[in-house]
């Protein structure tokens, strides 16, 4: 069976320029490597998602003329996420947490980054495991080690890092860490190319996609973020970062677009405008680089 390599984006707002360079990323990598490219539309979230951004993301990346080979959109799984919570409740992994989103903060320590590490409350309360329950997930301690392609060796604990985290929640949506693997179990995902912001998820997800029978974790490459020069945090939806469209209806080329992330990277001495396949071939020199 082929390995696929995935780019994921959430669709709840208008890509941005660190779209842009995570999307560089996979297709450069997905050059190298010679895998297909698997677009995922990550919509769990039905509070979030909305179908406009799934159509401005379709035509976004072929504005800039990005190709993929397959493609799917997680609000269209929902039995291929029954089923798997099902193999886990089979084998008692899963129990239900009434904890109010208060408690949760009130009574549990957190990590450095903000992260609640659930203390196990409701572990033994019998409670069903259905909404407005939230459904966890029992997260043994045990390290997890794994080589990430850019950032070298790591070694982490997801029940030290946040505890039995959810899988769905009390509305009853599938959580990003529970669809995302059972996604990448699914649509055999060989290497995984993505921010160094999910680098922290990436124990917690190899430890559930072992419970989901997926032994050998698939390869991962964190690259780094793009950071706003005036604020100096990460490019985000959510911080209303420029969007792509946005720069567009400026009257921006792509070319010119593709050359300002090229720049940004120091890929290229000056800021020229660049075409994709350029682009895409400066990437796949750098992840070279790493590679060796
Ligand atoms: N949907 C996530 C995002 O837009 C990416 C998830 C992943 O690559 O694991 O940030
Ligand atoms: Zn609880």
């Amino acid at each position: 069976m082929t390995l696929n390599i995935r780019f994921a984006p959430s669709p709840t707002g208008y890509l941005h320029e660190g779209h842009l360079l995570s999307a560089l990323y996979v297709w450069a990598m997905a050059k190298l490597k010679n895998y297909p490219v698997h677009l995922r539309i990550e919509d769990h979230d039905q509070s979030r998602a909305r179908n406009e951004y799934i159509d401005a993301i379709y035509e976004d990346l072929e504005w800039f003329g990005f190709e993929w080979d397959s493609k799917s959109k997680q609000s269209n799984r929902h039995e291929i996420y029954e089923q798997a919570l099902y193999k886990l409740e089979k084998q008692h992994l899963i129990y239900g947490c009434d904890c109010s989103r208060k408690s949760l903060s009130l009574e549990n320590p957190s990590s450095s980054d903000g992260e609640i590490i659930y203390q196990r409350h409701c572990l033994n309360k019998d409670l069903k495991i259905t909404p407005p329950n939230t459904t966890r997930l029992i997260v043994e301690s045990s390290p997890v080690q794994w080589n990430d392609l850019k950032l070298g060796p790591f070694t982490e604990n997801p029940a030290v890092q946040c505890g039995d985290f959810a899988l769905r929640d009390r509305l009853g949506q599938w959580t990003y860490q529970f669809a995302v693997c059972v996604d990448d179990i699914e649509e055999n995902i060989g290497m995984i190319v993505r921010g160094e912001d999910l680098r922290s998820s990436t124990a917690r997800q190899i430890f559930l996609m072992s419970l989901l029978g997926k032994k050998t974790p698939p390869h991962y490459f964190h690259h780094s973020l793009l950071y706003d020069p005036l604020t100096g945090l990460k490019l985000s939806k959510r911080q209303h970062s420029q969007s792509l469209r946005a720069e567009k209806m400026k009257g921006l080329s792509r070319e010119v677009l593709l050359g300002q992330i090229c720049f940004k990277l120091h890929l290229i001495e000056k800021e020229v405008p660049m075409t994709l396949n350029e682009s895409i071939f400066l990437f796949s020199k750098q992840i070279e680089g790493y590679l060796q």
